[in-house]
């Protein structure tokens, strides 16, 4: 789970999904009020999890041989599983970091 680098108490699951979600800007840490931000490890992270997932999906569908309803639901799937994974790889910074 991320931990708050300002007063080093970690967030909750929750609090990690929200922040998730809204990938952009600062959000006030639920402990002390200071503003974190995501890191751009974190991110990166995730643009290569995304790529990996599309490429899971796209083999799988080529060596399963779904049909396009099985299809849709298998990335669905995948997607979902991801995304509740994906809170707790999450580290925070007092700064926001430019990505490249
Ligand atoms: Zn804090």
């Amino acid at each position: 789970m991320p931990v708050c680098q300002n007063c080093h108490q970690k967030w909750s699951y929750s609090k990690a999904f929200k922040r998730i979600m809204w990938f952009n800007g600062a959000m006030e840490c639920p402990h002390c009020g200071e503003k974190q931000y995501v890191t751009k490890n974190t991110r990166k992270r995730s643009a290569t999890l995304s790529g990996l997932i599309s490429f899971i999906v796209i083999f799988s569908v080529i060596i399963l041989d779904f049909s396009l309803t099985g299809t849709a639901i298998f990335a669905a799937l995948v997607a979902i599983i991801a995304i509740m994974i994906m809170p707790a790889g999450v580290r925070l910074s007092n700064n926001d970091e430019p990505l490249w």
